[in-house]
């Protein structure tokens, strides 16, 4: 029987205990990497990150099309929440269906339902959104819905470390499964804002 090339990488992803999604990417290549005892000399988290343009109008343009368009609707992995009302789709750049979804599964493997709802992190914000930077003439990351904002009410936009909920330690496994995905917070790199994740690197 003639495997697809989907089944074949799925096959793949399964044995090396990646995402079994059929659609190679950085992530794959990781786990490969490190099956195969290769995973200190190659720096594959640099390169994760690279794959993203930097947070300029024309790298973004460039990358992501016009702001607002080239978008989709997926389901997330865990059931969130936009203002109470629970979601059933969110809206993302079609670039960024595998990503989101790899970053919320990995999210629901390491915590569980449970933890999820206790540590709030089934608060959606919101993802696109066709505005200016706040202050500035540029578009927000949100524009190109290539940002993802969550628990806004405990992580608000001047909230550090001291006070932004998701800044504490029980985060990591947070932040963690979206920095494998090569998505940039503001919360870890600049302390502020720690309800924003952006797939875009800092210009
Ligand atoms: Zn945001």
């Amino acid at each position: 029987m003639d495997a697809t090339e989907t089944e074949i990488w799925q096959r793949i992803q399964r044995e090396v205990g990646a995402r079994p999604d059929g659609q190679p990417g950085i992530a794959t290549a990781k786990a490969i990497a490190v099956k195969l005892g290769l995973s200190s000399e190659i720096s594959l988290d640099q390169f994760v990150q690279h794959k993203w343009p930097r947070d300029t109008d024309a790298e973004m343009q460039a990358f992501y099309g016009p702001v607002g368009e080239n978008v989709t609707q997926i389901t997330p992995p865990y059931q969130l929440y936009y203002a109470g009302k629970p979601v059933k789709v969110i809206t993302v750049h079609e670039k960024l269906v595998n990503p989101v979804i790899g970053a919320l599964s990995d999210v629901l493997k390491a915590y569980g339902l449970e933890q999820i709802k206790k540590l709030k992190l089934d608060r959606f914000d919101g993802c696109l959104n066709v505005r200016k930077k706040r202050g500035g003439s540029t578009w927000s990351v949100h524009a190109y819905a290539a940002a993802l904002d969550f628990c806004a009410e405990n992580n608000a936009l001047r909230m550090d470390h001291t006070e932004a909920l998701f800044a504490k330690a029980e985060y990591e496994a947070w932040w963690r499964a979206w920095e494998r995905q090569g998505a940039i917070s503001l919360g870890r790199e600049r302390d502020f804002d720690w309800m924003h994740i952006q797939f875009a690197r800092l210009s």
